[in-house]
């Protein structure tokens, strides 16, 4: 740029620039503004919340306060030795784990006492690798709670995303426990059958009136609440507005940033920081070239939105940072199918609950089960790519019977009352077949195969124990399941009558787990370990702090919330904690979305 462009670029000016609108840069922002300083959010796209906005919104936040409000008092040890047997020594990161578990409390505390997020505890989740020592059976988790976004100002709502199409019920999202419970149940029981038809009509009504869902649930209600906290703290929030370039001090340190904003570019002086929480690169094909099996970058399906593409990264290399690939996977491995709509787009669907319902196994392409469907999101994948011989797609198939079909989700197919009919005229991934051999034949498996892996598994599980991948022995694969199929174990049930279906599961991800090499608090690192002065960066932008594992549901969110919480009190310079990382007991977790007041 000449001379003579710079001078004519309109200049801001603020304490603390943050790139991206997550979970990870709200939760900066509002730190930040909450101590006192001048904030300024670039979101590049139209709307705030990125991946978060998309997600289940759970966050790992072990010690949490709710779970010391509800009487679960679990040593910091505990926590420890159970990330250390997930981990490994190798990729055990001691300093960012300590910064972790010691502002979890406080993270959680701040956010519930300071600002309008409140958090729903998850009482029930329990860690996924329930035989290792430390592992949790439930209260180390937290969501948003619910509510009803009648309340939120309007220029508000108008910079928030609806519920992301994929895992919402036409445009209405459901959340994990009693709500989906209310749902899968709605057939059986006649009380949750009035609750979902109340929810649903509330929503028919909010998509004529507001045409949007305003019932925010998951990680919508997260960031809803994350944006009404930041309005109310002053920071200024730009939408489609992008970091292109740092600026730099002329000594290595990071002192603003360029922007391209719908009037053109603009130059932001940050006097304290730039944060960079642009989501990771899991949308960047040439960088995804470093994911397993995957040599040219498209032979992966992330969830993650396409504004996830490195933007971050790519910043943070121009001041002398770099990423640090070394944990051991380079992305959150999430199965996933690709949905075929009738216009012609696709879709990514993220099997996150129907492979571990009764009834419901996963095989490869020769008829076998090759892991337990039952583990993790990551387990699943992290199998296929061990399990798929090389020169062969990574993938394999979801195959259910009628009763699992329709009583549980299967893919994007949602249980009865739904009809079948619906998903059959719009996909073209589920297949359907009165017989098992027919069923092999369309998907291209081998019949054989298949046969005998479900004549196996039948007899496992009416005996209730899986000898070949142990299956429904822990708590994280029981509660997956169901105790109502009347077989002595919730997470197996034979394979019964047909029709029985299939869906083509294939490699995704929720989002990246390798990412700029950082310290405890943050700072962006250089090669020679030195810190690149005044460049953060956090979420996904930052590498995962459990070194691509996978220990629990909501280690992404976690993090991202806890250290966009202590990059900002490093920002702000702060030491003392706001309050001593507890709550009040509250008798209102599970929400407000049925509360006629608010409406
Ligand atoms: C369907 C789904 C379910 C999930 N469920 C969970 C869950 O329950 N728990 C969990 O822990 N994780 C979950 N995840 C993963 C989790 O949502 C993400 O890993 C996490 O939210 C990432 O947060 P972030 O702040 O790093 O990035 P994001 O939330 O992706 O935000 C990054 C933002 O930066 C913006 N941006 C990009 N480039 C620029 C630029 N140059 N300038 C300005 N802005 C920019 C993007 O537009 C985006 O809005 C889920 C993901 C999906 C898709």
């Amino acid at each position: 740029m000449s001379q003579q462009t710079m001078q004519n670029i309109p200049q801001w000016h603020c304490d603390v620039l943050v790139a991206g609108s997550g979970a990870g840069g709200l939760a900066a922002a509002v730190t930040a503004a909450h101590h006192g300083l001048k904030v300024i959010v670039a979101e590049r796209a139209a709307s705030c919340g990125g991946a978060t906005a998309r997600s289940g919104g759970w966050a790992w936040t072990p010690g949490n306060p709710l779970a010391k409000a509800d009487g679960v008092n679990e040593p910091r040890d505990d926590f420890r030795n159970y990330l250390k047997a997930v981990i490994g020594e190798a990729d055990y990161d001691h300093e960012r784990i300590e910064m972790f578990l010691e502002n979890v409390p406080h993270m959680v505390g701040f956010f519930e006492n300071s600002t309008p997020l409140k958090f729903t505890p998850g009482a029930k989740i329990c860690d996924i690798y329930g035989r290792l020592p430390g592992a949790g059976t439930g209260h180390r988790s937290v969501a948003a709670t619910p509510f009803y976004a009648k309340q939120l100002p309007r220029h508000l709502l108008g910079i928030l995303p609806d519920q992301y199409k994929m895992t919402s019920f036409w445009g209405m999202g459901i959340m994990a426990g009693p709500d989906l419970g209310h749902f899968l149940n709605a057939m059986k029981k006649p009380q949750s059958f009035l609750y979902a038809a109340k929810r649903f009509g509330i929503h028919l009504y909010d998509k004529i009136v507001y045409k949007r869902n305003m019932q925010m649930v998951n990680g919508l209600a997260m960031i809803a609440r994350l944006v009404q906290a930041a309005d109310e703290k002053g920071v200024d929030i730009q939408v489609n507005t992008s970091v292109k370039a740092l600026i730099e001090d002329g000594n290595g340190k990071t002192v603003g940033a360029y922007l391209d904003t719908p009037q053109g570019t603009v130059q932001v002086r940050a006097a304290k920081g730039v944060v960079l929480a642009t989501g990771g690169y899991p949308a960047n094909i040439e960088r995804r070239k470093n994911f397993p099996r995957n040599p040219d970058g498209t032979q992966h399906w992330t969830l993650a939105p396409q504004e996830a593409d490195g933007a971050g990264l790519a910043l943070a290399e121009s001041a002398g940072g770099y990423l640090d690939d070394s944990g051991r996977s380079p992305a959150a491995w999430c199965p996933v199918s690709v949905v075929k709509f009738k216009d012609g787009s696709e879709g990514v669907f993220p099997h996150i609950a129907d492979r571990a319902k009764p009834g419901i196994i996963g095989v490869l392409k020769n008829g076998k089960r090759f892991v337990n469907e039952a583990n993790g999101y990551y387990d699943y994948v992290a199998g296929m790519l061990q399990a798929v011989p090389e020169g062969e797609a990574v993938e394999s198939w979801l195959i259910g019977d009628k009763r699992a079909v329709r009583s549980y989700m299967f893919g994007y197919a949602k249980p009865r009352p739904i009809p079948l009919a619906v998903y059959t005229r719009y996909l073209k991934c589920i297949e359907e077949a009165d017989t098992l051999d027919e069923l092999a034949e369309k998907c291209g498996i081998d019949p054989v195969g298949l046969m005998s892996t479900v004549a196996g598994f039948n007899r496992m599980a009416k005996q209730g124990k899986d000898t070949d991948f142990g299956r429904g022995d822990t708590p994280f694969n029981r509660y997956g399941g169901d105790a109502s199929t009347g077989y002595p174990n919730p997470s197996l049930a034979p394979l019964g009558k047909g029709p029985y279906y299939a869906v083509k599961v294939q490699v995704g991800s929720f989002g990246t787990f390798a990412g700029i090499a950082v310290d405890a608090f943050s700072r962006v690192l250089r090669r020679d370990g030195s810190i690149s002065d005044g460049l953060y960066a956090v979420g996904l932008d930052q590498k995962s702090v459990f070194g691509g594992n996978y220990p629990c549901g909501g280690i992404n969110i976690g993090p991202a919330l806890t250290f966009g919480y202590t990059a900002a009190r490093h920002i702000a310079g702060v030491t003392e904690y706001e309050d001593d990382g507890s709550v009040c007991p509250s008798a209102d977790y599970q929400g407000s979305l049925l509360r006629p007041s608010e409406k």
